[in-house]
Order: structure tokens, then sequence, then C-alpha cells
């Protein structure tokens, strides 16, 4: 499997940073998780062929661009864009951005070849299939609904944390997970905001130590991702003194192959 975390940082040369701004994945180039940067770091050919957006909750660092890409492909889909998601996810999609007022709802309308965005239901704990690939969602923790992820091939599964604080049932599902490659898992404070990390539901490293002691199968990558630009080089000096081989920062626009 193929995954790719979208750039959204950029030098005044147009060169890739390592920041991360928002938060969305390519796999396989045909399914996105997130959308945060989607319309901008798309490829000329993810942009004709990615239908599928799994979207793990509607705070804007994950969803900023969704409506622009939507808008952008309006007339020449042909098949609408599918948003994977759980109702109360879809819910607030609905009220606070596809409302008619901050931006079209784009689930009632139509181009020339039919309806232009749906929305499938993410069960939680049942493996959901989208193309080759089998996604299973687990509820994590963090102040608005949001799920966590496995998403599998033959050969692999990747688990995806998303943004959450301590949490139990995405680890459960980690260890459950035939061929577990590598999960990817957020470091957004450093440990002096753990205070912070934990009223607005997310980890430091300190943090993120005691949540690997849930993960059982040991040869994994782990991938750090979501680290607030603003303490960057500090989370990842905390990062790398916990002395855990397996972690390393995700790098923005690498492809990852599993
Ligand atoms: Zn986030
Ligand atoms: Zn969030």
């Amino acid at each position: 499997m193929r995954v790719k975390l979208l750039p959204s940082s950029y030098d005044v040369e147009g060169h890739v940073l390592p920041v991360q701004r928002l938060t969305s994945y390519v796999l396989d180039n045909l399914l996105a998780v997130d959308a945060g940067s989607l319309a901008l770091g798309l490829s000329e050919f993810q942009r004709q062929h990615l239908r599928d957006i799994v979207v793990t909750h509607a705070h804007i660092d994950h969803v900023a661009t969704l409506p622009i890409l939507i808008d952008e492909l309006f007339c020449s889909l042909k098949e609408p864009i599918r948003i994977h998601a759980t109702g109360e996810v879809v819910e607030l999609l609905e009220r606070d951005i596809f409302n008619g007022m901050s931006y079209p709802r784009f689930s009632k309308l139509c181009n020339n070849f039919g309806p232009v965005m749906r929305y499938c239901p993410l069960p939680l704990g049942k493996p959901l299939s989208i193309a080759h690939l089998t996604i299973t969602a687990v509820a994590v923790n963090h102040p608005v609904p949001t799920v966590g992820l496995s998403v599998a091939d033959q050969h692999s599964t990747l688990v995806f944390g998303s943004d959450s604080a301590e949490t139990d049932d995405i680890w459960a599902l980690a260890n459950q997970s035939p061929n577990l490659k590598a999960v990817l898992v957020e470091a957004s404070y450093p440990n002096e905001l753990e205070a912070l990390a934990q009223r607005s539901g997310h980890l430091t490293p300190a943090l993120l130590k005691a949540e690997l002691k849930k993960l059982h199968t040991k040869d994994v990558q782990i991938l750090a991702v979501g680290l607030k630009p603003s303490y960057r080089e500090t989370i990842m000096e905390e990062l790398s003194m916990l002395g855990d081989a397996r972690i390393s920062v995700m790098d923005p626009g690498k492809e990852y192959v599993f």
C-alpha cells in the first residue's frame, strides 16, 4: 500500500516544507483520509481518479479544502465524490460547511452527469470495502466526534489514529490487525503543554509513550504526525529522547510503501 501525507507548507519558491499545518493522506491514488490540504496537494492523476474520502472528524484542519475540491471538480465529475463518515460527522459537515451559507449544499446538487457528492455511512467496528482496501473505524478521544481507522490491503495494514488523547479502541484494533506495518499517531504538543494537550484532546511525546505500551505488535513503524508548527523542533527533540527506534516524524510529500 502506498500512502502520502499531503504537504501543507511551502517555501517562497514553492518547495515542500516539512511543517504540517493541515491533515490529508492519499492511499494508492484512490482513497483519501481527511481533506485538509486535499485540493492543494493532489496530483492531476489523483484529481481525476480519487473519488472516495474518509473524513475522521469535522475540524477545519481535516476538512479545509474539501469544499474547494468539489467546487473545482463540479462540472467534470462523472460519479459523485463519496464522503465516508459517521452520521455525527456528516451532521457537522452539513451544519457548518455545506450549509448553503459557508458553501453550497453539494449533497443536493447535480451536474450534467448526476449527483456530485454523496455521504456513505461509516460504521464503527465493522469492516467496509473501498476498492481493494478494507477500512475499519473506531471512535477515539477528541472533543468532537472523531474516528481512527485501520486500512488494509492483501499485504499490509496501516492504522490512522487521527486526533486523539488517551484512548483504547484504536490500539485494540491495531493489535487485532494482521500484517500491521505502521501506526500514524499524533504528537501535537510538547511535554510542557500537557494540560493544554489534554484539554484539547491531543497527545504530547510523553503521553504518546504511555499510549504505545498498549501496542503489542512490536515490529511496526510509528509515524508521528500533527506536530503543531510552533513547537515542532521541541516535539521532535522530545520524540527522539523517547529512545524508541520505531518512531519517526512523517514527511509530508513523501510516498511511503508498505
Ligand atoms: Zn487536527
Ligand atoms: Zn481535531
